[in-house]
């Protein structure tokens, strides 16, 4: 075979390795991972026609993520950030494509450096935010609020505050109502219980839609409608929220947490430190007391874990979205209908399996590469004329 022939053959073959790796491992191997994902069925032995007699059919499909922390312009290096934001991307829009979920959550910590970025930095994170998760009108995106979005609470105020409401057009607490389903978002940064005036401001707006809820369910039970008590309450569908923040309810530590995703077993048995890993038992407990919610979703702890406070409230603590805080980050794929709900958890490619494709690839190309040496010139010349960089048919 002529020589020339041979080398593009050669040239070919490292083409079509590189760039398959890389079309591989940075577009293609989000589809297969998360093909793997379905939408949990409802069980009607647990109530899976709702409370108001509405079909399964009508639950709705609710993607719940968390912490996806894109990098600011401090603390960020921009290979970090491109890698990152990159693979977030990616994941996302090929869940949207895929999956079709109705409503789409982010229980926090939007951006790694909100709490302190300049007006002009602030804006260039907006704007990645809303290219890396732009959907369509089919699918609403609903954003809560993280201590990296806004600062611990120490750090809060009410610029950083109304600047993070202002961008998602939204009160950081409030409900949102999807058929027939109410999803509670609390910002849990200002729960500190020490009167500041956000914290007041919050826990104001808590009782009032505690007080809105309860009536609700009082207003469906009873055949005359609206109590005297409940004048002037707002009413929502009759049915406990499902709950939605940053902060989980205060638990000592992850030990209990089981799972592919939970911490990692030297840091399950670290305590938490109530206001700043986890809400303090008092405003756990008052939440618990206010919603009875039948279900709390919660990040900040970048690893999964199932808790059951008071033995009937469930809290699913949601991983981190960013490979940047783990190998294996995931979310939450949610059927929930006014009388029930089924969670299943959707998995996102591992990052070592990105790298050891890539190394895999790496090592073809040598090989590729020796043994086209080898074939053209004989090992030894070949090694003669590698070591001495004058290896001309390269
Ligand atoms: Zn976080
Ligand atoms: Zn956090």
């Amino acid at each position: 075979m002529p020589r020339f022939s041979v080398r593009w053959m050669v040239a070919l073959v490292l083409i079509l390795l590189v760039g398959g790796a890389f079309f591989y491992c940075e577009y293609l191997i989000y589809f297969p991972t998360i093909l793997k994902c379905a939408w949990p069925k409802i069980n009607h032995a647990r109530g899976g026609e709702g409370i108001d007699g509405r079909p399964m059919d009508s639950a709705v499909r609710a993607m719940v993520l968390s912490d996806t922390h894109l990098l600011g312009a401090v603390g960020g290096h921009w290979f970090d950030k491109l890698r990152r934001e990159w693979q977030m991307e990616r994941a996302f829009q090929t869940a949207l494509w895929l999956l079709r979920p109705e409503i789409v959550f982010i229980l926090g910590d939007i951006f790694d450096e909100g709490k302190w970025s300049s007006p002009k930095h602030w804006e260039d994170d907006v704007r990645r935010f809303h290219r890396m998760f732009r959907h369509s009108t089919d699918t609403e995106l609903v954003v809560l609020v993280g201590n990296h979005d806004i600062g611990f609470h120490y750090e809060m105020d009410w610029f950083k505050l109304q600047r993070f409401e202002k961008v998602f057009n939204a009160s950081s607490t409030r409900i949102v109502t999807k058929k027939g389903v109410n999803f509670l978002l609390v910002n849990s940064v200002a729960l500190h219980g020490d009167g500041c005036p956000i914290c007041q401001s919050v826990e104001k707006e808590l009782i009032k839609l505690s007080r809105d809820l309860n009536c609700s369910l009082q207003s469906s039970q009873s055949v005359s409608g609206v109590t005297d008590s409940c004048e002037g309450a707002q009413l929502y569908p009759p049915t406990p929220p499902i709950m939605l923040q940053h902060y989980p309810l205060f638990r000592v530590s992850d030990a209990g947490c089981r799972g592919l995703d939970a911490a990692p077993p030297q840091e399950r048995h670290l305590l938490f430190r109530e206001k700043y890993d986890v809400l303090s038992k008092e405003a756990s407990q008052r939440l618990l007391q206010w919603f009875k919610p039948r279900l709390i979703l919660s990040g900040h702890t970048h690893s999964g874990c199932e808790v059951l406070h008071d033995n009937k409230y469930p809290e699913i603590s949601v991983p981190s979205f960013s490979w940047r805080n783990r190998n294996n980050p995931s979310f939450i794929m949610a059927s929930v209908s006014p009388g029930s709900f089924a969670l299943s958890k959707c998995f996102l490619p591992e990052e070592s399996t990105v790298i050891g494709v890539y190394c895999s690839a790496g090592a073809c190309m040598l090989l590729l590469f020796l043994a086209h040496c080898l074939w053209m010139k004989g090992l030894l010349q070949c090694l003669s004329l590698c070591l001495l960089g004058k290896h001309k048919y390269l």
